[in-house]
């Protein structure tokens, strides 16, 4: 398995590439920014893009799906309870005083439930809304791995000041969801380092204030 996580534009997205050199085929997830740079990457790797996945329709962390798409032919996952944000993204972009990417309605509805990912790895997704309405987490149960968006970081989460954010709701996201997961569980938060499911369990000063 190819696994490569890396930060791309201003804000520091995390973007991660999942690759499975047999079967030659990769997913993209959180193609914020440097879209270029990612597509460079797919290509030195040999590996078909198969699902562009989007934690959130924050500009940081949905900025370059569209781009990619249109050079990879691959389809964008995003919750549909993130499209108003997805709608917003001209005053994102004036938030950053960045330009405005270009955005499209995704292709798939990233709904609780659904199995994404590539064959031998496969992510289920959870719903985890309080960041924004329509956040997921994506967790690789076999690789005991949990790609978190902006609703987990180590020893934070994530804010709920922006539009469609919920300080309650975050927190009962992460507890119902994320804190059920094993402790041993690898967390791949949005921006900074790695963490586990029990680290934060033991040490997040946000999970602890109920
Ligand atoms: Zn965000």
């Amino acid at each position: 398995m190819i696994l490569e996580t890396f930060a791309v534009g201003p804000l520091q997205c995390n973007c991660t590439i999942m690759g499975d050199e047999e079967a030659g085929e990769a997913i993209v997830i959180d193609p914020g920014d440097e879209v270029d740079r990612i597509q460079r990457r797919l290509t030195e790797l040999g590996l078909m893009l198969k699902q562009i996945l989007v934690t959130h329709a924050h500009i940081d962390h949905v900025g370059g799906a569209l781009k990619l798409k249109r050079l990879t032919g691959a389809p964008i996952y995003l919750n549909e309870n993130d499209l108003p944000l997805l709608d917003m993204m001209a005053s994102q972009a004036a938030w950053l005083r960045t330009a405005t990417p270009e955005t499209a309605p995704p292709d798939e509805n990233l709904t609780d439930g659904l199995v994404v990912g590539l064959e031998r790895y496969p992510a289920l997704v959870l719903h985890t809304p309080g960041h924004t309405q329509g956040s997921i987490c994506l967790h690789f149960a076999p690789l005991k791995m949990v790609i978190a968006g902006d609703t987990l970081f180590a020893g934070s989460i994530g804010r709920t000041d922006l539009p469609g954010g919920s300080f309650n709701q975050i927190i009962d996201s992460i507890h119902s969801r994320l804190l059920a997961l094993p402790d041993e569980t690898r967390v791949l938060p949005g921006h900074g380092p790695a963490t586990s499911i029990g680290a934060e369990r033991k040490t997040n000063p946000f999970l602890h204030m109920q």
